[in-house]
């Protein structure tokens, strides 16, 4: 596992003062890296049923569309506003400073689907909580949230009430 955390670069002050940037383009450009990452990431939620696989924009697109063919489910991406071409819902969260909203399309999801989320990473959890309720609004049921990077500190779990939640690197 510490292996996997020497490939991500720390770049302080990152978008602004004060953030340490968990930054892993060059996880990603390391063939190792990046085959045991998409592994981690697909191997719990092999036979759990999943029909969908919710990529948050951006870093989750990454990562998403490969486990959900590997698991044999669909793609779905949650985007900022204003992205998706057709009719959305939508759900606000705070930010920091003020606060931000992401979109689905009304008929990404069935009623009844079983629906994994991946993130890069979750931080205060306001982006995984916000796509959990687009997908409960869709009626959805979401199994699980997988993320590469768990910051433990800011205690993002609690947001995500009665889900399961997986992470790889934890610091
Ligand atoms: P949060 O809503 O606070 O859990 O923030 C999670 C989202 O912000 C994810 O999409 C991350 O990609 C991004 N993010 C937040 N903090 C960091 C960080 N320290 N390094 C890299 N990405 C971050």
């Amino acid at each position: 596992m510490d292996d996997l955390k020497s490939l991500i670069r720390e770049v302080p002050d990152f978008p602004k003062e004060g953030i340490l940037f968990y930054d892993v383009t060059t996880l990603l450009k390391d063939v190792q890296g990046l085959g045991e990452v998409l592994k981690r990431l697909t191997e719990p939620f092999e036979g759990l049923d999943i029909h969908k696989v919710i990529g948050i924009e951006s870093r989750g697109f990454i990562f998403a569309p490969t486990v959900a063919q590997r698991i044999g489910a669909g793609f779905v991406p949650v985007r900022k506003p204003g992205k998706l071409p057709a009719g959305t819902i939508s759900a606000s969260y705070d930010l920091e400073y003020g606060q931000d909203e992401l979109e689905i399309h009304k008929d990404a999801i069935n009623v009844g689907e079983n629906v994994l989320i991946i993130d890069d990473l979750i931080a205060t959890g306001g982006t995984a909580a916000a796509t959990v309720e687009l997908v409960r609004r869709l009626g959805g049921n979401v199994i699980a949230a997988a993320f590469l990077v768990e910051l433990e500190f800011l205690n993002g779990r609690q947001k995500l009430d009665g889900v399961d939640i997986f992470s790889i690197l934890q610091y």
